[in-house]
């Protein structure tokens, strides 16, 4: 894939995977015992959509928010979006979710929407678990089966772009291994794909449709859009509240 045009494409938009404000809030209220100066930390934040939201809800605990992703381009978004809201009580870095450079239980809360996938939802929950002070939550949204009968097309397109996908149940299990106990669960709602990632996402199409290389990675992303559209009663984001 043409790295620098995926990144240009996806670049000036609200977020970089399905989302919203209400899904974050109704996570985060699910964990109990916020302590007062709580640690908060966002892994993937891309343009900071959930990172600002994040930081009005930890405001009054006088919590902060520290928001690592692995690309400049994402974090210079998002700490423009940050200056432009007033808030003061978030720091970005530029980390990788597989190397994170923190010490052994230094967060009160790990959060995590659309990015898990990157490194495996196993491998990330293994792997982020000992950045958690004891008793600490992890949040995380992963693409995951809602059905049991999935149509062949979308088992195709899912088979070759994301292998290991699992079912709800599967994701559970996995919960389970790694020895977190579930606080809740839930679906996100269509809109938080169609209006904040994929609708936005459209119209930056036609802005690249002379470009060279443009036109695979456009149909790539329309064949997922328009998957997505036909097949959304199948998958979608789970979220997942956990505790350690
Ligand atoms: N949470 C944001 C972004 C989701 S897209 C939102 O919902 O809008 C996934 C994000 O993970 C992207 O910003 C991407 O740059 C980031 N990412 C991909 N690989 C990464 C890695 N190894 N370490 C840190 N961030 C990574």
């Amino acid at each position: 894939m043409n790295m620098k045009l995926f990144m240009e494409i996806h670049s000036d938009m609200p977020r970089q995977g399905p989302g919203c404000t209400e899904a974050t809030r109704r996570a985060f209220e699910n964990i109990p015992d916020i302590p007062q100066g709580v640690r908060v930390l966002d892994i993937g934040c891309g343009p900071g959509a959930q990172t600002l939201d994040l930081a009005r809800l930890v405001e009054p605990f006088n919590g902060e928010v520290i928001a690592v992703d692995l690309y400049e381009q994402y974090l210079d978004e998002a700490r423009q979006a940050t200056e432009q809201s007033g808030l003061q009580n978030i720091t970005f870095q530029k980390a990788d979710m597989t190397d994170l450079p923190f010490d052994d239980a230094s967060f009160d809360i790990i959060w995590s929407e659309g990015a898990i996938y990157n490194m495996g939802f196993e491998n990330g929950l293994r792997d982020w678990k000992r950045r958690l002070k004891p008793g600490g939550a992890i949040a995380v949204t992963e693409i995951s089966w809602l059905k049991d009968d999935i149509p062949e097309t979308a088992h195709e397109f899912w088979a070759e772009g994301y292998p290991a996908m699992q079912t709800v149940e599967g994701n559970l299990e996995i919960i389970d291994r790694c020895g977190y106990r579930i606080l809740d669960h839930f679906t996100l709602p269509e809109n938080a794909w169609l209006d904040n990632y994929y609708n936005p996402l459209e119209k930056r199409f036609p802005l690249f449709k002379d470009r060279d290389g443009s036109d695979e990675l456009i149909a790539m992303e329309t064949a997922e859009i328009e998957l997505y559209r036909n097949y959304s009663n199948y998958y979608g984001y789970e979220f997942y509240i956990l505790q350690q």
